[in-house]
């Protein structure tokens, strides 16, 4: 019983961690967060909540950046610039693509098409300031 308890303060430690920032945070950042606050806490636990709130749909994960992946805590529809500058992720709020985008991915693959994702590159505000 002791060990259930235990556990599930860690998982909810971990989504509440993953929810309190819109930084698209890696498992490491997770776990250097969490572990002064929770000294037994592994990494290999912090992996293996993200991929089950992956799993269930409580988070997303948006990939990986940079050689890590990245999680998310909002799952509605936005897309993501990608700063290659500083691997920065920034939300960007959903748009309208035009409809023949689809058309034509549909007509060159010859497949069916039901979504899309897109993904910005270049470089965050921050980043663009002082490169100038
Ligand atoms: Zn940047
Ligand atoms: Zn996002």
């Amino acid at each position: 019983m002791e060990q259930v308890r235990k556990h599930s303060r860690k998982r909810d430690a971990i989504l509440r961690c993953v929810r309190s920032t819109d930084c698209h945070p890696t498992a490491d950042w997770v776990f250097s967060r969490l572990k002064p606050e929770i000294p037994d806490l592994s990494l290999g636990t912090v992996y293996r909540n993200l991929a089950m709130f992956k799993e269930e749909g409580t988070i997303l994960s948006l990939g990986v950046v940079n050689g890590l992946e990245r999680f998310d805590r909002r799952i509605d529809p936005h897309s993501h610039l990608i700063c290659q500058c500083c691997s920065r992720v920034v939300d960007v709020e959903a748009m309208d693509l035009p409809e023949t985008i689809c058309q034509e991915a549909a007509r060159q693959t010859g497949g069916a098409i039901t979504g899309w994702k897109l993904q910005f590159v270049g470089l965050c505000d921050k980043c663009k300031a002082t490169q100038k």
